[in-house]
Parts: C-alpha cells; structure tokens; sequence
C-alpha cells in the first residue's frame, strides 16, 4: 500500500491556483470490497475533495492515490458484465469501424481495455488490435476472447517502446481511462506518439456538465482523479498535441463526452457549439460549481431524511449495484449496514464480500424476489432501466426503488 500523494499543482497545466469547490470528507477507496471476516479498520479511507484550476478550468481531486491500490489485483471491474454496456462497447465497435472506414488489418490500440469488450468485435472483423490494461483478471478474460492484451498502464514511455517494437495505431480509443490517471499531460503524449500519420485518437470521459446537473456526486471517488468539461479537456489534448475534431455527448457513465482528436484537421461546428454553451450556462467561469456544492449538501439531507421516515412507517430497504459509486454516496451520506440489509449486484466477482465503509455484504440480484425488502435504494441509477426490467418480479410483488438522484424519489410498478 503506498500513500496518498497531496496535489500542489493543477495535473493539466501546473499552475497552482486550486479553488476548492466540494469536501465529501474522507471516504473509503472504492472498489476495494471487504472479505466478510475483514475487520472494518482495515476500509483504508483517504479524503476525497475537488478543486477547479482556476487557469485552465480542470475540475480535480487534491491527492492521488497509488494507482496500484487503485486498480492492482483483485480489481472487480469486468465491462462484460452489463448488458448495457456489452451493448455500448458492440455498437461503439461497429461506429469507430464506419466513421473511420477501418478495414482488415488496420491497426487499432485500445488504452484500459478491460475484458476486450470492445475490441472484440473489431478483431472479429479481422482488424489488427491490441489491448492494455493494468489490471490481472479481465486482461486474461480479453486473451481468451483473442485479444492480444498487455498488462501495463499506458504512459509515453510504454508508447515510445511499442513505437520502437514498430506498432502505430490508425486509432486509439480510450474510454474512461484518462480522468483516472495521475498526470494527463504524459498519457496524452504517449497517444499522440502512438498515433501514425493521419491517425484519429478517440477519448471518452465522465462529462463535468452532466456530473453537476444531475447532482451525481457519487461520480466523484478515487479513481476519477479529473472531471471534464470540453474547455478543460481541450486545454489539455491541445497542450500535448492534440486538437478536438468533433464531440459527441453520450448517456454512459451518468453522461459522457466522446471526443474524436488528431494532429492536423479542423474542429467541427459541434465542437464550437458546446464550448460556448459551457461558458453561457456558467460551466466554465461561472457560479455554477459553488452552487453545486450547496446543492449537494441538500440532497444528503432529503436523502437521509426520506430513509428516516421510510424506516418510521416499517420499511425494509435494500440496495442495488455494489459499483464504485456507492462507496461515496453511502459514506458522504452516513449509511451503511443499520440501515441497509444488503447490497444486490450483478457481478459475481463481488459475491460474498463486503463494500469498503458501510460493510453491505453483496449478493446476487435473485436475493430482491426471495427477501423482498419493501424498498430497495438503487445506487446504480444509472443502470435505472436496465436494472427496472430486470427487477419486473420484485416490483410486480410491490417492491418499491428508490432513486437517489437528483431528487431522492420512491418509484413503484407504474415508473
Ligand atoms: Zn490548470
């Protein structure tokens, strides 16, 4: 275990003047599930806060926590997990291949490929691809799948040695990945090294604008070390040598942007759209991210305060999806195990452990139909529709759901 390392500077551009913007005190490390005989002090808990450069804009956390304890072995994550997102990594697969007209043997690197869930199909279509991600467990599961994966993190130094190995990609695409890495401004470099002449980089990262208008906090954990808006992640690609193409505004991950960026072309009218939309609706130097904060801090209140009144009239309350996530709205919110029996998830990497923090023991989605708690809070909201029809039997037998966000709502069968 390493220890946390306290930000002085801004991880985009250096310069050193951070304006705290939100303090969700110190929380346990997401994705670091108890075994049930663990006691609770050993949930490593480190502050969690995020502040705005106020040079470049970038939204991020104020300490780092070693990548290893982050995503090292016995990381849970497995994207092929989720229908939704099978389905999201399918349809991205057979995008990137038409808007780039990528034909066999083109040559495609994926950055935090997991499980391959997308590179998949492109290797099905013959392409030439090639994986990498840290992380032990789903790296083996893309090898089975015939996606050559390296176990490694992605930086400039791993690039400069593929270039010298003589691989470069006619794209890159790196969802998710780059808010979790400790400086941004090497991994940018790395795909622009990486790119070959002409070559298209595509990025998708967790969108600010959507993390603050829909008040998902819980966004905000450990790994997500920066939280982008278009300006800010322009700021950075443009300072390591990459230019914003195009953008496109995706529902993953609570709200997305996938940006499409090279060396050389020119920005689309999209591009130009939402820059100003974000400096109009007050994003980008504007109040929007005090009241943000303030916001926040309600929610917590009429979260607990619907909870409370629901335990007053009897109800037996369950949750839902043991992801990253409910590690921080169940600590910021002080819930945990009094409060909630159990935590229902689809991934059976979790089964029989504990979350970090509120100790929730995590089991199976069939456990809802045989407790049949009267309530179950839905962490994964945004899984909603997904987890909902899969869930038709516990709300057919009058389970109710309780969305926590961004107004905390009880749904029932008619939702
Ligand atoms: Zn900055």
């Amino acid at each position: 275990m390493g220890k946390a390392v306290r930000v002085r500077c801004c991880r985009s551009c250096g310069h050193t003047n951070l304006v705290p913007v939100l303090d969700l005190g110190r929380t346990p490390l997401a994705d670091r599930l108890a075994a049930p005989e663990d006691p609770p002090e050993a949930d490593r808990t480190e502050p969690l806060a995020v502040v705005i450069c106020s040079d470049c804009g970038l939204v991020q956390l104020t300490v780092t926590v070693p990548p290893d304890d982050l995503f090292g072995q016995g990381y849970p994550y497995y994207s092929s997990v989720s229908p939704a997102l099978r389905a999201h990594f399918a349809s991205t697969a057979t995008a990137l291949a038409g808007r780039y007209g990528l034909q066999r043997h083109a040559r495609v690197v994926e950055i935090a490929s997991n499980d391959g869930a997308m590179l998949r199909h492109l290797a099905a279509r013959g392409l030439a691809v090639l994986g990498i991600d840290p992380s032990p467990g789903p790296a083996s599961v893309a090898r089975d799948v015939g996606v050559p994966t390296l176990d490694a993190y992605f930086d400039a130094a791993l690039a400069r040695r593929l270039v010298e190995e003589g691989w470069s990609a006619d794209l890159i695409y790196a969802a998710n990945v780059l808010a979790h890495v400790p400086d941004p401004g090497d991994f940018v470099t790395g795909v622009a090294q990486l790119l070959a002449p002409g070559g298209r980089a595509v990025f998708e990262v967790g969108y600010l604008g959507d993390l603050v208008g829909g008040l998902a906090f819980d966004m905000i954990y450990h790994q997500h070390l920066c939280y982008f808006s278009l300006t800010s992640l322009e700021a950075l690609l443009i300072r390591y040598g990459l230019r914003i193409l195009d953008v496109e505004r995706l529902t993953t991950q609570g709200g997305s942007l996938r940006v499409h960026a090279g060396s050389d072309g020119a920005p689309s009218e999209a591009v130009a759209a939402l820059r100003i939309e974000e400096r109009r609706c007050g994003l980008v130097g504007g109040p929007v991210l005090a009241r943000f904060a303030a916001a926040v801090h309600t929610l917590r209140d009429r979260l607990n305060a619907l909870l409370a009144k629901l335990i007053a009239d009897g109800a037996s309350i369950a949750a839902y999806g043991a992801a990253a996530k409910a590690t921080t709205l169940l600590a910021y919110c002080g819930i945990d195990d009094r409060t909630i029996a159990f935590v229902a998830d689809l991934n059976p990497h979790k089964w029989g452990r504990r979350l970090g923090g509120s100790r929730l023991p995590i089991v199976p989605p069939a456990r809802l139909v045989e407790a049949m708690p009267s309530h179950v809070l839905l962490l994964a909201w945004n899984f909603a529709e997904e987890i909902l029809a899969q869930q038709a039997e516990y709300r057919r037998r009058g389970g109710r759901f309780i969305v926590p966000l961004p107004v905390p709502r009880v749904i029932g069968l008619d939702a």
